[in-house]
């Protein structure tokens, strides 16, 4: 006889009560386990048996499915800017449900959710809807680096971007080595400067940008050793600059947080200043 919890979990998780039922177990088992604490009762007629992730947990019982940044941030993409709660896809006009602890943050974007959490391709067309352009471009590239979006996903993601927005996935590139390098392309891109990215100098290595003779790195790594990296980035700068480049450097906190400052030294750098 099948168990209940076994076919729940085989369906990674969570089940909708029609198909339980049609696999045999009766609403009458169904009630009985719920009240015997072996399965959970999500919402009507969704069930959950065994370890389910929390957010998936919150935006199913919140009466959605998980997506957008929720979604990328599980699959470890780049997600600018970082997300509280679970970002929870309802559809178009349907109400969320009260539920203890929530902190969920609603989409009410067109289509069916599906059960549990939106697929990988859906998630990324949320954020541009939910936190704009960058955002979207940011974590396409990284998706796309991760080797998560092969060509037929990326085309279909472009179909399905309004067309004014489809440039952002002709921009992106393979090859963004973090979501700072896809921000300073995308926003030097915006005001008509044309980077070259992951550019190989001999006798220097591989650097993130090239501009005529400017060398533009990007530091999105974290917890590297301070004294070796600053040592070995100066080694850098010197063997460029004896090649006549100069090289700026800009990190997390510059790019995000104070974006002006480091587009008027580049082209303050650019004019030669
Ligand atoms: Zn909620
Ligand atoms: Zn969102």
């Amino acid at each position: 006889m099948l168990s209940l919890i076994d076919t729940i979990r085989r369906r990674g998780g969570i089940a909708r009560g029609p198909d339980l039922q049609r696999l045999g177990f009766t609403r009458t088992a169904l009630a009985r386990a719920v009240r015997a604490g072996t399965v959970d009762r999500l919402r009507d007629g969704v069930f959950a048996a065994g370890p389910i992730v929390p957010d998936v947990r919150a935006a199913v019982t919140h009466g959605g499915a998980l997506t957008c940044a929720s979604v990328l941030m599980e699959q470890r993409i780049w997600v600018l800017p970082e997300v509280a709660g679970p970002h929870v896809w309802l559809g178009a006009g349907r109400h969320g449900r009260a539920h203890p602890d929530c902190a969920c943050v609603p989409h009410y974007y067109r289509g069916s959710p599906p059960l549990g959490r939106a697929d990988l391709e859906t998630a990324l067309l949320h954020l541009r809807l939910c936190a704009g352009d960058e955002a979207f471009f940011a974590a396409f590239e990284s998706a796309w680096r991760q080797r998560l979006l092969p060509v037929a996903a990326r085309r279909r993601i472009r179909e399905a971007l309004p067309a004014s927005a489809r440039w952002l996935v002709d921009l992106a590139r393979h090859d963004a080595d973090s979501g700072l390098e896809s921000l300073l392309r995308l926003r030097l891109h915006l005001i008509g400067l044309r980077l070259e990215s992951q550019v190989r100098i001999v006798g220097v290595g591989r650097v993130d940008f090239v501009v005529d003779r400017l060398i533009i790195e990007v530091d999105g790594r974290e917890n590297h050793d301070g004294e070796t990296q600053r040592h070995r980035d100066l080694v850098r700068d010197t063997a460029a600059a004896r090649l006549g480049y100069r090289t700026l450097r800009f990190d997390y906190a510059q790019v995000v947080h104070d974006w002006p400052s480091v587009q008027a030294a580049i082209l303050a750098a650019l004019r030669g200043v």
